[in-house]
């Protein structure tokens, strides 16, 4: 379940944030279908733009 907080939607298996509801339930979706993150919608994370 995505969980909205004070930075963002929060994937809830990986703990990434995201801007989008849509791509915080997207990498939730792909972590529990193959119980790893998917790079390309980690990418898309606050934690890894602020690294970027
Ligand atoms: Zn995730």
């Amino acid at each position: 379940m995505v969980i909205r907080d004070k930075i963002g939607y929060k994937c809830e298996i990986c703990l990434l944030h995201y801007r989008d509801e849509v791509d915080a339930k997207a990498c939730e979706d792909w972590d529990r279908a193959h119980e790893a993150c998917n790079l390309e919608i980690a990418r898309r994370s606050l934690e890894a733009s602020k690294e970027a």
